[in-house]
C-alpha cells in the first residue's frame, strides 16, 4: 500500500533523505529503526504527505486513509477524550464509533474525562482510539510508547498487537527501540545515511519474548 521511490529531502545543504526505497504491502507491520537524527521522523512525515519539500524523481503512493501517532498523543485539552477521538468524524454514528474505540482501548466510561485528567499511558490509549476509529489502511506511528514508563509500555505493546490483529491496517512504527521493534513488526527497517540500510523480516512464533535465542539473533543482526 505504501510506494516511495527516490524521495529526497535536503535541509539547508544536508541530505537526510538520500533517494529512499520504501514499500510496504497491505496489513504489515514495519518498524522503522535508526539513530537520533538520522531521518525517522522526515520519512515519516513524508509519507504522511506532511511535508511538501520532499522531491521525489520518482513517486510517493499512500492509501487514502492514513493515521498518525505521536509520542505526545497531541490531544486537544479543550475537548473532552469522546470529542478528541471523533473530531473530524462525519456524523451520524461518529459517537457511536468512538465509544467503542475508547472500549477497545480500555477507558471505557471515560468518554467525559479531561485530557490532563489522565495519565501518559490513558492518553497513548486515547491516542490510539483516535487513530483507529479513522479505520485507516496505513498507521504511522513516531515513537508513540517512547515517553512511558517501561511497565506501561510492555502494557502497550499487548495493546497495539491486539488492535492490529483485528484492525490488520499496514503499520510503520518508528522507535528507538530493538526490542520494541522485534517483538512487534513483521518486517524492520534501519535508516542510515539517508537510506534503508538493513531490511529484515522477522519470522518468529508468537509470543516473542526478548530471551528467545532467536529473538537476540535478530536483536544482533540490526
Ligand atoms: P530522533 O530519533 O531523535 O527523533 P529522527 O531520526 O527522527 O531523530 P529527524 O527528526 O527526522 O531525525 O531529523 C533528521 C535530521 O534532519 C536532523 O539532523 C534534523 O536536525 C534535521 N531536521 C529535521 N527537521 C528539520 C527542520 N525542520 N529544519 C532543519 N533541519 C531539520
Ligand atoms: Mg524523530
Amino acid at each position: 500500500v505504501v510506494r516511495a521511490s527516490r524521495l529526497v529531502r535536503r535541509f539547508g545543504g544536508r541530505t537526510v533523505l538520500d533517494r529512499l526505497e520504501l514499500s510496504i504491502a497491505a496489513g504489515e507491520f514495519v518498524a522503522l529503526l535508526g539513530r537520533s537524527g538520522s531521518g525517522k521522523s522526515t520519512l515519516l512525515r513524508a509519507v504522511a504527505g506532511l511535508d511538501h519539500e520532499v522531491a521525489g524523481s520518482g513517486e510517493l503512493r499512500v492509501p487514502e486513509r492514513v493515521s498518525l501517532a505521536f509520542q505526545d498523543s497531541r490531544l486537544l485539552p479543550w475537548l473532552r477524550l469522546l470529542d478528541n477521538v471523533v473530531l473530524g468524524l462525519k456524523r451520524p454514528g461518529a459517537a457511536a464509533r468512538g465509544r467503542k474505540a475508547l472500549d477497545e482501548v480500555g477507558l471505557a466510561g471515560r468518554e467525559r474525562a479531561w485530557p490532563h485528567e489522565l495519565s501518559g499511558g490513558e492518553q497513548q490509549r486515547a491516542a490510539l482510539a483516535r487513530s483507529l476509529v479513522r479505520e485507516p489502511e496505513l498507521l504511522l506511528a513516531d515513537e508513540p510508547f517512547g515517553a512511558l514508563d517501561a511497565l506501561t509500555r510492555i502494557r502497550m505493546h499487548d495493546l497495539l498487537r491486539e488492535l492490529y490483529a483485528r484492525h490488520r491496517p499496514a503499520v510503520l512504527l518508528v522507535t528507538h527501540d530493538v526490542d520494541e521493534a522485534v517483538e512487534l513488526a513483521d518486517r524492520v527497517l534501519v535508516l542510515e545515511d539517508g537510506r534503508v540500510a538493513r531490511d529484515v523480516a522477522v519470522d518468529l512464533p508468537a509470543p516473542r519474548t526478548p530471551r528467545d535465542p532467536r529473538f537476540q539473533e535478530y536483536r544482533e543482526l540490526l
